[in-house]
């Protein structure tokens, strides 16, 4: 699945829940819940979001490139500000450099727990309060489509490496695969359409 596919089934997601249940929509929590959509994927070199980061799409540059980012934060931290979001940023980004594409941390709870309690912690000083359940809805969306390809994902890292996925599952690429994702991004979109007018009165 593509970042662009995963970021617009995330956003989708939150803006149909909104609806069910109290999500405050605003272009912050959408772009909040937009870059967690696509966050899962740092830990692959050609991710969406890498592609902006590494020079050079490597196993090798993505390995430096986090653990040096780390790195900065911690010793920034420490010399300079003290606060423990950072600190946790700091040793998540080394673990993160260390992780290989969809055998660790951030395609699990735990990675989602993690990032949780840094956006947690950093909510309350940036006002992003609102910004936290948009985050989860599109991180754990990210997770569930992952569950929906025949690779599947290690939920429970780094307590059990066993891969969970769904029932019925498909491989990347594939026509299966494709007409999965036309048929939720297509129906995803024909929702958003119908309820446009109302949903357009919620973002603020
Ligand atoms: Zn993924």
């Amino acid at each position: 699945m593509t970042g662009k596919t995963h970021l617009g089934i995330g956003v989708m997601a939150t803006v149909i829940l909104s609806e069910y249940i109290p999500i405050q929509l605003s272009l912050t929590s959408l772009g909040v819940c937009a870059f967690a959509s696509i966050l899962p994927d740092i830990d692959h070199p050609k991710g969406l979001i890498n592609k902006y980061i590494l020079p050079v799409k490597s196993k090798w540059t993505k390995v430096t490139v986090y653990i040096t980012l780390g790195i900065f934060i911690l010793l920034l931290n420490y010399f300079y500000m003290n606060y423990s979001y950072l600190r946790s940023l700091g040793i998540f980004l080394i673990i993160i450099g260390i992780s290989t594409h969809r055998n660790g941390i951030t395609h699990s709870l735990t990675g989602l727990l993690c990032f949780l309690s840094i956006l947690g912690n950093a909510a309350v000083r940036y006002d992003l309060i609102n910004s936290i359940l948009p985050f989860t809805i599109g991180y754990g969306a990210h997770i569930l489509c992952d569950m929906c390809t025949n690779r599947g994902v290690p939920l429970f890292f780094p307590f059990k490496k066993t891969k969970y996925k769904m029932p019925l599952t498909f491989s990347v690429g594939s026509w299966q695969g494709n007409l999965f994702e036309g048929i939720i991004t297509g129906a995803g979109l024909i929702y958003l359409v119908w309820r446009l007018p109302i949903i357009f009165t919620k973002i603020r």
